[in-house]
């Protein structure tokens, strides 16, 4: 275990079942279809290369990249897009892959926004979920983890940047915030 770690809440090879399990669920659901996998960066990295090798569809990529975090404050602060939606998903099958759905409001936001672009279909994936946390009406079509109230780190989510490298999801030690 990393030794900034407290507790691992799921090692890599219970992530890697459950991805591999999604992937299962997502190719017989849109077999027959095209989807775009849209990854909302840069925490949905990891868990959208992963899943999408389970898929067996003629997918495509794209990606979009917002931050409702800043800096070091584990706390959303005002969402911003740090790379506009130049994106043409018209008449597609979009499956939006997330890291967590904390408050809901970095989503309800991303949500909003893609509809204006008249897509045939959405669909959330997330790969954890907080609903105690929920302040925006926003709900995942399919959730890797439902978890407590705790800051995650790793499997591509950070502190400040770092941590996004760690095979597992774990929490962080009180000490590394201070
Ligand atoms: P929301 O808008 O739902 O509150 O927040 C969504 C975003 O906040 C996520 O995409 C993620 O970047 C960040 N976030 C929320 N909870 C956590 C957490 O427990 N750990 C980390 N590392 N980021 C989080």
């Amino acid at each position: 275990m990393h030794k900034d770690l407290d507790y691992v809440m799921f090692d890599q090879e219970t992530i890697s079942r459950r991805v591999e399990e999604m992937g299962r669920m997502l190719t017989e659901e849109y077999a027959g279809k095209s989807p775009v996998l849209l990854c909302i960066m840069k925490g949905s990295l990891v868990f959208t290369a992963d899943l999408m090798r389970h898929l067996d569809l003629p997918c495509t990529l794209e990606s979009i990249t917002l931050s409702s975090y800043r800096d070091m404050a584990t706390r959303p602060g005002a969402i911003e897009v740090a790379s506009p939606v130049n994106l043409d998903l018209t008449g597609r099958d979009v499956i939006i892959l997330e890291d967590i759905l904390d408050t809901g409001k970095t989503l309800s936001f991303t949500l909003n926004l893609l509809k204006l672009q008249n897509p045939a279909s959405m669909k959330l994936v997330v790969l954890l979920d907080k609903p105690s946390r929920r302040e925006a009406p926003v709900e995942a079509d399919l959730v890797g983890f439902t978890i407590p109230d705790a800051f995650v780190v790793g499997y591509g989510l950070d502190y400040d940047q770092k941590y996004r490298n760690l095979p597992c999801i774990g929490v962080l030690k009180p000490s590394v915030y201070s």
